[in-house]
């Protein structure tokens, strides 16, 4: 095993650190609970391929939560501090409560996390909370009602998801990330309201470039804005000022509002890749493990999982994969490359992002 060359990792309760490659080490596992998504976000899940006769996983091929349980369990004793549940759309899991709650049993987890579109979140907020959710992320594109059709596919509403923020706020959920997904020509033009709305709010606005993620969106480089240009528009509305990371590996920049309106930060994939710091491994609902939002494989688990290969074994599937580990995608990615001849990659929707 590598040394650790990152600085300061935070702390590792199961006293191990597993590193790759290029030194990073395993540190955060996101879990897609679903593939399936009450949304149909043109940039994640178009509706022409994810149409009523898709074939989404049947539940005897999803990972069951004692499994989900089980990868974590050995994940943790490689190093890993963070857990993500992510989807497809992980409150369409009625029981996603429950997963919570043994998830934050597991010592050496000092944080744990949710992303969701937010529709489903008003009902089961305080459930989370009580479980064990530490935070929450929620996606928002835009707070038009016509825009944020557009970017939904159809689905959902404005409407919805503040009334999920407002549920997560009353359970003490903190903090609260709202994701923003910024398409050229689709959102931009709606990105300073949805910074005003949420100035002083306490909750933290994140401003996504958008990705070439997968083959099914049809990404192209014009679509997507740059980080410097939207700080560049902010900045002619309200100074800001760089902050630096809360902790290695973060991947937003974050810029302070400096009269005191709170946060943004800025994920920018496309225009300033952050391989170097990337210490995260995503598991899909049917139990493939990838090292990398772009790879084009990943390693099955669900097989030695149903096959009885134990924890131990587990481990040293895990260990081995993360060993070789050598992605960085986006500081290799050439965008007309990418536009023109793309890798056949892992859709959003089976990783979560
Ligand atoms: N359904 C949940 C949601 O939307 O929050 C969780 C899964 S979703 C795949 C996780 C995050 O990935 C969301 O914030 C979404 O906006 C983001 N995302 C999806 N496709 C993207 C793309 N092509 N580029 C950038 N971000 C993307
Ligand atoms: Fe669903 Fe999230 Fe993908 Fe939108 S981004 S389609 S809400 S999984
Ligand atoms: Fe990590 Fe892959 Fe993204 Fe680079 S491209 S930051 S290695 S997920």
């Amino acid at each position: 095993m590598e040394a650790d060359r990152n600085t300061g990792p935070p702390a590792v309760a199961s006293g191990r650190t597993t590193a790759d490659r290029l030194g990073r080490p395993l540190q955060d596992l996101r879990i897609s609970l679903l593939d399936r998504c009450n949304f149909r976000c043109p940039y994640c899940m178009p509706e022409s391929t994810f149409h009523a006769d898709y074939e989404f996983l049947k539940r005897s091929q999803r990972l069951t939560h004692e499994e989900i349980l089980t990868v974590a369990r050995v994940a943790v004793g490689l190093g890993v501090t963070k857990l993500r549940l992510t989807g497809g759309e992980p409150l369409l899991d009625k029981q996603a409560p429950d997963l919570v709650a043994g998830l934050a049993d597991l010592a050496g987890v000092d944080d744990l996390a949710l992303t969701t579109n937010g529709t489903l979140l008003e009902p089961v907020a305080a459930a989370l909370k009580s479980a064990g959710l530490k935070r929450v992320t929620i996606s928002l594109d835009s707070l038009d009602d016509d825009v944020f059709a557009r970017m939904s596919g159809g689905r959902g509403s404005v409407r919805q998801v503040l009334n999920g923020i407002a549920a997560a706020e009353r359970a003490g959920i903190s903090p609260i990330k709202i994701n923003v997904v910024v398409q050229r020509g689709i959102n931009d033009h709606t990105v300073l309201d949805l910074l005003e709305y949420f100035r002083g709010s306490g909750h933290i606005v994140r401003l996504i470039e958008y990705m070439d993620v997968g083959n099914r969106n049809g990404w192209r480089m014009e679509e997507v804005v740059p980080s410097r240009e939207l700080l560049e528009m902010i900045e002619a509305r309200w100074p800001v000022t760089a902050v630096g990371r809360n902790y290695p590996g973060e991947v937003a920049r974050r810029y302070e509002y400096t009269d005191g309106g709170g946060e943004i930060g800025f994920i920018s994939s496309v225009t300033e890749p952050f391989c170097g710091n990337c210490s995260r491994a995503r598991l899909s609902a049917d139990g493939v493990l990838y090292t990398c939002l772009f790879a084009t494989r990943g390693t099955d688990l669900r097989t030695p999982l149903r096959h009885g290969v134990g924890e131990a074994g587990l481990a040293e599937i895990l260990e081995r994969v993360w060993l070789r580990r050598s992605d960085r995608y986006s500081e290799q990615r050439q965008p007309e490359v990418a536009a023109a001849q793309p890798l056949s990659k892992v859709e959003m929707y089976r990783i979560g992002g």
